[in-house]
């Protein structure tokens, strides 16, 4: 993993890059994003730099014994840490070789694709005492090939007994033995002790860039730059949806917006229900994105509406069916549709039926839409 692999985010590359050039690098940091914001890629990244036999100015020089182990997470001096299923094992090192392709596979994870990983089903992962006590055990070792030895501790959120286990690993931070390095890499920087937030070097992570996103996708995942655009809008920062949005689905979210919304000024039922049993299929986690992208798009269309050389950021052409639905909608309807669909993502994030919720739904945003209709026609009239 080399910073290059990382897109943007200069100025923290630049300031992790200062800090081991100076010599004068804390030994414990504590790295801090939103999920998708490259966090455990950039903590990889700085541990690939600092055990780099063949340093350059702006990155690890990628071809060096360290670095070739680092890059397959496989090198010994390399520690790494994360959360497991407690009924399973009490350490990470039992599913390493999961943890490791999945993170080869796609390195901007998040907790939900591990513990799918591990077929957590609706357990939650931990890192217990035990762990941090065999951490502690292994970073007292001598180091094998590197003058450094590295623990990354990813989602230390995840301390068992709501924290506290984080306690045992507590003197360790503090007087780590000699050459020693932690990265603690969290997504919830307010579920962590403050002894151990005040201990570590903080170091924000910023969410990536649209511009970023996109290009990523473009060269990465071979997506076309218009749906590489789409993914990268409606992500917000997170290249990890991103990723999945530019992915799995064959339909964009717009194009199944626009349809959602023919459907809904149509007085028919059954083409409704069908549409809605159909979202209900893409599954709670993808559906609730769903709504939620849909927020952004009639966003977008309400932009247009009042702005006419808004340029969408959604992909495509202008359409009729565009240009007609943003001239149609006005503020009050948005607003109305806005608030729908906020509750129905929230209703299904909180296990609502979602075949239910989602015909209701639909049937919502039709009375919005002949309501607009309606004030149209008065405005008319008058
Ligand atoms: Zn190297």
């Amino acid at each position: 993993m080399q910073f290059s692999s990382i897109p943007g985010k200069r100025e923290v590359k630049d300031h992790l890059i200062t800090e081991i050039r100076s010599g004068r690098l804390p030994h414990l940091h504590l790295f801090h994003g939103r999920e998708g914001s490259g966090e455990l890629l950039m903590a990889l990244a700085f541990a690939q730099y600092l055990m780099c036999e063949n340093r350059g100015e702006e990155d690890s020089c990628g071809t060096c014994g360290s670095c070739v182990k680092v890059q397959t997470l496989a090198h010994p001096d390399l520690h790494l840490s994360f959360p497991v299923i407690k009924e399973k094992t009490a350490f990470s090192s039992d599913h390493m070789a999961e943890w490791r392709e999945a993170v080869l596979e796609n390195p901007f994870l998040t907790n939900t694709d591990w513990m799918r990983v591990l077929k957590a089903e609706n357990k939650q992962g931990i890192i217990s005492s035990d762990e941090c006590r065999k951490i502690i055990r292994d970073l007292t070792l001598k180091s094998f090939e590197n003058e450094h030895k590295v623990l990354v501790l990813w989602l230390p959120e995840y301390f068992s007994r709501g924290g506290q286990t984080g306690n045992t690993l507590l003197k360790f931070l503090e007087e780590p033995t000699p050459n020693t390095h932690i990265i603690l890499v969290t997504n919830a920087m307010d579920q962590l002790l403050a002894t151990i937030i005040s201990r570590a070097q903080i170091v924000q992570i910023p969410d990536f860039e649209d511009e970023e996103i996109s290009s990523y996708l473009s060269t990465v995942g071979e997506v076309s730059p218009d749906r590489a655009k789409e993914a990268a809008f409606l992500a917000d920062g997170n290249m990890n949806k991103a990723i999945k949005l530019s992915s799995d689905q064959e339909v964009s979210p717009a194009q199944q917006f626009e349809r959602w919304m023919s459907l809904c000024k149509s007085s028919k039922n059954q083409p409704l229900m069908d549409f809605s049993d159909e979202l209900a299929g893409l599954g709670r986690e993808r559906l609730k994105d769903f709504l939620i992208q849909c927020i952004g798009i009639l966003r977008e269309f309400n932009a247009l509406h009042y702005v006419p050389e808004h340029r969408m950021r959604i992909p495509g052409e202008l359409t009729d069916f565009r240009r007609k639905f943003a001239s149609f909608i006005d503020h009050e309807c948005v607003a109305e549709m806005y608030e729908n669909l906020n509750d129905a993502a929230y209703h299904i994030g909180q296990y609502a039926n979602a075949r239910i919720e989602l015909f209701q739904l639909s049937l919502a945003l039709r009375r919005s839409l002949q309501k607009q209709n309606h004030r149209k026609k008065q405005g008319v009239a008058s």
